[in-house]
Parts: structure tokens; C-alpha cells; sequence
């Protein structure tokens, strides 16, 4: 095998070689299990020394590049990754239908001291029953006694923030220390969401996850400066723009440079990529304490081109436009679950299934023409066909 090959090598087939080599070495010549030796050198020196920033008033200390868990079907890969130092693992209660925490819990077994664990209540959980069922839940779960960051769901608008009843539930869980910090996450309406963190008289909630990617409005940075500025911890995701693959760029990848150019902003403490395997971790944790480069500007601006007629930065500005309160905004996110990088169609399906079936691209059959504009030129009716093609 040539070196190259061996590089290749993911770290399962590295395990399960491994494995195979373990029995064979009593009968293997010395040659064979140097050879392993090598090659598990060569896995230990493709992997970065990891970078750490502090996640606001939290204090935690966390890797700038975490794990987004989301599409991770393998704990060995999670378990790899924090082998290598990345210590913040980002799940939730509603992802793989419940099951994803499952696979932390087996990726952090026997290494729990050394992550944190951030999770998040269903995003329907607004009543204090809800979010404790939803945290009991979790813990049980994930096999722990806290949870480090707990976020609620998926917020659309400053509302969810001052729901009193959300946060006697979560008051309650921290001073029985089940959960340690309180966040919540945001795809739409992201700089209402973090401007109303910080205007909250309490100042109630420590962190934000927050859809932030070279796409973002500036009025998106603007907000998180304010946040930032103010103490809130800044966790981005999304930070691909879909994921989408891509020749426009020839064999180069674009996923380095838009991990890097969301990094590059100081009051961003680390980004949360998805990552299903081994080739996925390598690639983006790989981009700690890489700079951001001018070969990176050029190479987002021929991926910009290449996604502009697929992309959906979730604004919801269309909205207004329609006449029947379809919510162009999730479904495009759900479809972009199913033909983004993502290739998730459950995940699809289930955002897809949350939405009232007034607000689902079904509505839209009917009409003659549409009267929702898209303010980035999306072809809104023909996405809306593809959604109801794909997810009904
Ligand atoms: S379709 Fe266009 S206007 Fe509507 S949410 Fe997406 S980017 Fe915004």
C-alpha cells in the first residue's frame, strides 16, 4: 500500500485493520506491525493541534472547530474527534428522530470529563412540563448528569426568548445542576433573535447558535458583534451554505474556505460543521489555526455562483408576498436537507412535517402564478414544486 493509500485510510478501516492486525501479529512478521505502527503515526500527524476560544461568559474554553453530531451516524467518528482535542459536541433531542443523542452517548462513553455537551429542547417545548420532559429526556439519553449548553430550538423571533414559563424550567434544572448553561438556536431572523438576547433586562440566556456563512446579511454580523460584545457566546452553524458539492471549483473543495471565513470573525467562538465521517472531520478540523486567504475569497465567490440558484439564506422575506402563509422559508431549509451536502432526506421530512399543513408547499398547487418574491432571484414556485416532489 502506497503512502498516499494510507492516508486515505479512514480511521474505521484503520480500526478494523487494526483489529485484524492485533490477531495477526502473533503470526505476522515484525514488518507487518511496524507498518501499522507507521500508519497510526501518520493518522495522529494528520490532525491539527487544536485552537481554542472562550465561549463568552461562559468561561468554557472550546475547540473553534466543535462537532456538529446532526448527520453523524458512527460514534467511533465523534470519538475520534475528541481523541484529537475537539472538545464541544453539538446534538439535539430532535435529530434522527431522538436517536442521535444515543450515538453521543456511546462516542463520549468513558471520556465524558473531557467534552462538553450541548443539546436542545424539541422546538415545539414552550411549557415548563415540556422543556423539563425535554431535558430528562436528553440526560437520559446521552447517559450524563448535565448537560453543559441547553438551547431551545430553533427560534424564528425574539418571542420564545422571554416565555416565562421556559425559563422557570430551565432555572429550575440549573440549580438542580443538570444543565450548567442556557442558549438558544436561530436559522431565521437571526439578528432579532441575538439583538433581544442582549436587550432581555436578565440577560437570562449565556449563548446563541446561529446560522452565520459568507451569504449572511451584515446585519447578521452587526448582531453578533452586539452579542459577542455583550457576553453571549457565539456558536455559528451553517457556516457551508448547504454543503453543496460542486465542480465549479475543479477537485478543490470550497467547505475549508467557508468554514475559515466564518472563523475568521473574532466574536464567532467556533463553528459547529456536520460531519458523517472520517473525511468530513479530517477536512474541517483540519482548518484550525489555518489564516483565511485571498485564495479563499475567490474560491467562496465561484462557490457563491455555483449555489446561487439553489441557496435559500432563510430571510423570509418572500413571506409577506405570499397570499396563503406558506413558509417558504422552512421549506426551502427542508429541502436543502435533502439535496444540499446534507443528503438527509429524513431530516427533510421531518422539518418539513413540523409546518401546519396550511403553511406546506401543498397550499401553493392552486395558485396561477406566484406572487412571492425571492430578494436573492430564487425561482420560489419552481422550489416549492421540488419541495412537494421530494417531501409530501
Ligand atoms: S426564497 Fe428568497 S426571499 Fe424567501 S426566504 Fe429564501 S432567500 Fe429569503
Amino acid at each position: 500500500m502506497g503512502s498516499a493509500e494510507k492516508k486515505r485510510m479512514t480511521r474505521r478501516t484503520f480500526i478494523k485493520a487494526g483489529m485484524v492486525g492485533t490477531a495477526t501479529a502473533l503470526i505476522a512478521p515484525p514488518a507487518l506491525a511496524d507498518s501499522l505502527q507507521k500508519m497510526a503515526e501518520s493518522e495522529r500527524s494528520a490532525f491539527p493541534k487544536p485552537v481554542y476560544r472562550t465561549l463568552g461568559r461562559t468561561g468554557l474554553k472550546i475547540t473553534v472547530v466543535s462537532f456538529g453530531a446532526m448527520l453523524t451516524p458512527e460514534p467511533e467518528v465523534i470519538r475520534v474527534a475528541i481523541e484529537q482535542g475537539v472538545n464541544y459536541i453539538d446534538t439535539a433531542r430532535k435529530y434522527m428522530g431522538g436517536k442521535n443523542e444515543d450515538i453521543v452517548s456511546k462516542a463520549v462513553k468513558g471520556m465524558r470529563d473531557k467534552v462538553f455537551i450541548a443539546s436542545k429542547t424539541l422546538p415545539e417545548s414552550k411549557t415548563k412540563a415540556e422543556i423539563i420532559r425535554d431535558v430528562e429526556t436528553s440526560l437520559k439519553a446521552l447517559g450524563t448528569d448535565h448537560i453543559d449548553v441547553i438551547q431551545l430550538h430553533n427560534l424564528t423571533d425574539r418571542r420564545r426568548i422571554f416565555i416565562a414559563e421556559s425559563r422557570e424550567a430551565l432555572a429550575q434544572l440549573k440549580k438542580q445542576g443538570k444543565v450548567r448553561f442556557c442558549g438558544v438556536t436561530t436559522h431565521k431572523n437571526e439578528a432579532e433573535v441575538l439583538n433581544a438576547l442582549v436587550d432581555d433586562p436578565d440577560r437570562f440566556f449565556d449563548t446563541c447558535l446561529v446560522k452565520y456563512n459568507f451569504k449572511s446579511d451584515k446585519e447578521v454580523a452587526a448582531a453578533i458583534d452586539r452579542a459577542a460584545s455583550a457576553g453571549i457566546g457565539i456558536i455559528a452553524m451553517k457556516t457551508q451554505a448547504g454543503g453543496y458539492e460542486t465542480t465549479a471549483l475543479g477537485k478543490i473543495s470550497p467547505h475549508q474556505a467557508a468554514l475559515k471565513w466564518a472563523l475568521q470573525n473574532p466574536k464567532v467562538t467556533a463553528a459547529i460543521p456536520g460531519m458523517k465521517d472520517m473525511t468530513q472531520l479530517r477536512e474541517d478540523i483540519a482548518v484550525m489555526g489555518m489564516p483565511f486567504t485571498y485564495a479563499d475569497v475567490r474560491r467562496l465567490d465561484r462557490y457563491a455562483d455555483a449555489i446561487d440558484p439553489f441557496y435559500c439564506n432563510f430571510c423570509g422575506s418572500c413571506e409577506a408576498g405570499g397570499p396563503r402563509g406558506v413558509e417558504i422559508s422552512t421549506i426551502n431549509r427542508a429541502r436543502i436537507y435533502a439535496e444540499g451536502g446534507y443528503r438527509d432526506i429524513s431530516l427533510a421530512r421531518a422539518t418539513y412535517a413540523e409546518l401546519p399543513q396550511q403553511a406546506t408547499a401543498a397550499a401553493c398547487v392552486d395558485c396561477e402564478g406566484c406572487a412571492a418574491r425571492c430578494v436573492n432571484g430564487l425561482d420560489i414556485a419552481a422550489k416549492m414544486d421540488r419541495a412537494r416532489a421530494l417531501l409530501s
